[in-house]
């Protein structure tokens, strides 16, 4: 199997220490196993997208010395394709609509409910039919149907990062209590969501092992459970460690302080950059 991996930044704001750290990591991976790097914009959040962000990205990437395999997938060129699969779930009966707003669930949520978990779904939709989809109703997917439609059928993946080595299997009963029926597509806001595009093109886009931070471990159980439902086998995860603020935070978007540019505008290296997140 050749080493095929990614790194899939959403254009939303500046290449922060975090992404850079995270792109060298996948690209030094790829060249050392003589595999391929591939660059993916995860564009689907159409409000907070820019193609000024997309752009600057790039050009940061490149700055550090980082090259890509192939021509850059952009996910909002792709949602036809995106729409094929929630047709697919639909067909099999997993999907169904949501009219609830974060409001509703905070309030539906707020009655303490033994053992469910306060970022999961409470099931206020959860009896309604696809056919009485209204317009900007989100569709969920219903996790009970989804885990008897496996049966038996072993929802496994591979993790070889540091952390969280090892093969995980997903258990169903913890799966419906920590993950829930999530959302996989909200009109007008994310078309589709964005842990569901993300896995679809691991797999359109060949990926062997998806290289990306510790905090995105929490997504793997569904996308592994999106990914076994289509019959898909899903690729490795290799998790890395993330890039902490002085206070010992994980640097995100608003960090732009963090920004690659800044480093760049105040005069630093490629080589400065790599020695500031660890690898020299
Ligand atoms: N687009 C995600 C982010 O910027 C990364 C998703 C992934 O690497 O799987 O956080």
């Amino acid at each position: 199997m050749t080493f095929r991996t990614r790194f899939a930044p959403s254009p939303t704001g500046p290449l922060h220490l975090g992404h850079a750290y995270s792109a060298i990591v996948a690209h030094d991976m790829a060249r050392a196993a003589g595999g391929a790097f591939l660059v993916r914009m995860e564009d689907t959040d159409l409000q907070r997208s820019k193609p000024e962000w997309d752009a600057a990205i790039l050009d940061d990437l490149t700055w550090l010395g980082l090259t890509w395999d192939g021509p850059i997938l952009r996910q909002s060129e792709q949602l036809d394709d995106y729409n094929k699969h929630l047709d697919a779930f639909e067909n099999m009966g997993l999907l169904y609509p949501c009219s609830c707003s974060r409001a509703d669930i905070r309030a539906a949520l707020a009655a303490p409910q033994e053992g469910v978990a306060h970022d999961v779904y409470p099931g206020t939709c959860k009896s309604r039919d696809m056919r009485d989809r209204k317009p900007g109703d989100a569709l969920r997917l219903h996790l009970d149907r989804a885990l008897a439609r496996l049966g038996d059928q072993p929802v496994v993946f591979e993790e070889i990062g540091d952390h969280f080595k090892g093969v995980h299997r997903i258990d169903p009963d913890r799966a419906l209590r920590e993950i829930g029926d999530v959302v996989l597509s909200r009109k007008g806001e994310e078309i589709i969501a964005y842990f569901l595009a993300s896995a679809l093109d691991d797999v359109s886009q060949g990926i062997t092992h998806v290289v990306r931070g510790e905090d995105l471990f929490e997504f793997t159980q569904i996308q592994v459970l999106l990914l076994t439902l289509l019959d898909h086998t899903p690729p490795i995860y290799h998790h890395h460690r993330l890039i902490r603020d002085d206070a010992g935070k994980r640097l995100a978007k608003r960090d732009d302080a963090r920004a690659v540019s800044k480093y760049r505008a105040d005069g630093a290296t490629p080589q400065d950059i790599r020695r500031m997140v660890g690898l020299s």
